[in-house]
């Protein structure tokens, strides 16, 4: 058994297909200039009408926005700039065609790889995917086409390069295993659009599997089982078919509202780290967005985003989710979370000093930035911001003065901002629940972060392993801060979310029902799962276990509780 990343969720059992692609020997030999001038004209030709050929076939599996890694490289083939350097290779060196564009794909994809940026680096697939067709199209060689498999397999390789992935038939290529690539690869990614299950970085696997050997993928928990005894395959024919089914059911509340089955409506919407994110929860049928963590953006940046930068990230978003509530949090820094070009200060209790809204409010200059580009976003949609960390009214209405500048600066200037936007709390230091009737007068949403109101309540740091038995969040001492908030915002006639990763916790589900939560914001590929439980449920009881579960000495005690209605 070899062990890898789990890429696309799924099992399948079947025979392995080896893909190998054919060696090239390239050796440097002098040449005259005209006619490897005319083999690399041929080539590109050649190329180009191979990425168009398979373009055509992945077209009948993939989606838009799938394709356009063809248009990538269909473009890097006509690239002006990649051909015209081979060409001057070969002219002032007298060199090959082949070994031309080796020199100049090696140098490319070392940029490529050198870069900061996961997703960057990630591209020199393309590049390598590109030129290796071109070599092989100079030197006469002919890539294998998975596009002619029609026994079911389970593709086994170095990597499998976007052409690969393109030219699967879903009917025959259960799965693939992959000796190297992570979650951001490109297999990785195609392997999530078209749900085939994946195991990547399966280190070991290309000198282990044979040609026609039987083998089990587990894709859920990343491991490959290599000719399996029988009763293994029996074992996992079994948990591939009850996979699937599930799935299924859950793919049937995709459109479907989140309704208790006595009619309570609740939103479950995602978290999300980066616009891109933002597919996955359409996909999940997520109902809106309840965090955008920016951070992320700041944190991937040389310097600090400008305005034009940020805008386009958030308008980016507010687009992809067309009118559903879009849930924008302010810069939360500091803490663990550090920046490149940027040095905090010194602390002896780093969370529990300058951080979040707190730094913003010290550095108005860089919150103005946000702001601003945030209401210039908030044209496109539904957007609520919120201010991350909020310990007390005053910091709340200080924030709340800086979004209100902003917003006069813009109209003053003649931008176009939302009139609908709406300015929110977390709810993630227990000071603020225990207030929340009273923030709740100036806010006008809250959304408890339920990660850092668990390590503030119980005293334990939540990047400490020793401590991290107290992360308890059906503790009835967390319930009640929950409830508190809660209560606070709807007597105020606020709406009050949860974005922690509380909300996404099938145990916590019923009760945060019971207490009346409104939006329950979690990882996209949660929210299917969630609308099945809680679309199970009745509100009126989940309500009575609530009361019960408040009165509770322990989060053991609630646990049982929970899991008699579930
Ligand atoms: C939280 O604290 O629960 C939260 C959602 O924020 P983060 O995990 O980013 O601190
Ligand atoms: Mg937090």
């Amino acid at each position: 058994m070899l062990k890898g990343i789990a890429a696309s969720q799924g099992i399948a059992v079947a025979k392995v297909y080896k893909l190998e692609q054919p060696v090239l020997e390239i050796v440097k030999k002098d040449s005259v200039v005209e006619g490897e001038l005319a083999k690399l004209a041929n080539a590109f030709t050649k190329t180009v009408e191979d990425i168009k050929k398979i373009k055509e076939v992945a077209s009948k599996s993939l989606a838009a926005e799938e394709l356009a890694v063809f248009d990538a490289h269909l473009m890097m083939a006509g690239d002006p700039e990649l051909r015209g350097q081979i060409e001057d290779m070969i002219k002032n060196e007298g060199v090959n065609a082949d070994y031309a564009t080796q020199q100049v794909a090696n140098m490319m994809v070392s940029i490529f790889e050198s870069m900061d940026d996961a997703y960057m680096r990630e591209r020199a697939a393309d590049v390598k995917d590109v030129t290796f067709r071109l070599m092989c199209n100079i030197c006469g060689k002919v890539i294998p086409n998975l596009s002619t498999i029609d026994k079911p397999v389970v593709i086994v390789a170095k990597d499998l390069t976007p052409s690969d992935t393109g030219s699967l038939n879903k009917e025959f290529a259960k799965g693939f295993a992959t000796e190297i690539g992570g979650r951001t690869s490109h297999s990785a990614i195609m392997a999530r659009s078209l749900e085939i299950p994946a195991v990547v970085g399966v280190t070991g696997i290309l000198e282990a599997a044979k040609d026609g050997d039987e083998v089990i993928l587990d894709a859920i928990n990343g491991e490959v089982i290599l000719n399996p005894t029988p009763e293994q395959v029996a074992e996992y024919q079994k948990k591939a078919e009850a996979f699937k089914a599930e799935k299924e059911a859950l793919k049937a509340l995709k459109d479907k509202e989140s309704v208790s089955t006595d009619g309570h409506k609740v939103l479950l919407v995602g978290n999300i780290g980066s616009p891109k994110d933002a597919e996955g929860v359409v996909e999940n049928g997520g109902e809106g967005v309840g965090l955008f963590r920016t951070e992320f953006l700041y944190m991937k940046s040389e310097d600090w985003p400008d305005e034009e930068t940020q805008f386009q990230a958030y308008k980016a978003v507010m687009e992809k989710m067309d009118g559903k509530p879009v849930v924008i949090r302010t810069l939360d820094i500091g803490g663990d979370k550090k920046l490149n070009y940027y040095t905090f200060e010194e602390e002896m209790n780093p969370f529990l000093g300058v951080r979040a809204v707190r730094f913003c409010l010290m550095r108005k200059d860089i919150f103005r930035t946000q702001l601003r580009a945030l209401l210039r976003a908030s044209a496109y949609g539904h957007l609520c911001i919120m201010f991350p960390m909020i310990a007390t009214v005053g910091e709340f209405k200080d924030a709340k003065q800086c979004y209100e500048d902003a917003r006069a600066e813009l109209i003053a200037e003649g931008v176009k901002v939302g009139d609908k936007v709406e300015v929110g709390c977390m709810i993630e230091i227990p000071a603020a629940a225990v207030l929340a009737d009273k923030i709740a007068k100036y806010a006008d949403f809250f959304s408890i972060g339920t990660n850092d109101l668990i390590q503030y309540s119980m005293a334990a740091d939540r990047m400490s392993q020793p401590v991290s038995y107290l992360y308890q969040p059906l503790n009835p001492s967390i319930l009640r801060l929950i409830k508190m908030t809660i209560d606070g915002a709807h007597k105020n006639g606020k709406w009050c979310g949860m974005c922690g990763e509380m909300a996404g916790d099938e145990l916590a589900a019923p009760v945060l029902l019971g207490l009346g939560l409104d939006e329950f914001s979690m990882s996209a590929t949660s929210i299917l799962n969630a609308r099945k439980i809680i679309t199970g449920l009745s509100y009126a009881e989940m309500k009575e276990m609530a009361e019960k579960a408040l009165e509770c000495d322990t989060a053991e005690e609630v646990t049982e509780l929970v899991k008699k209605v579930l």
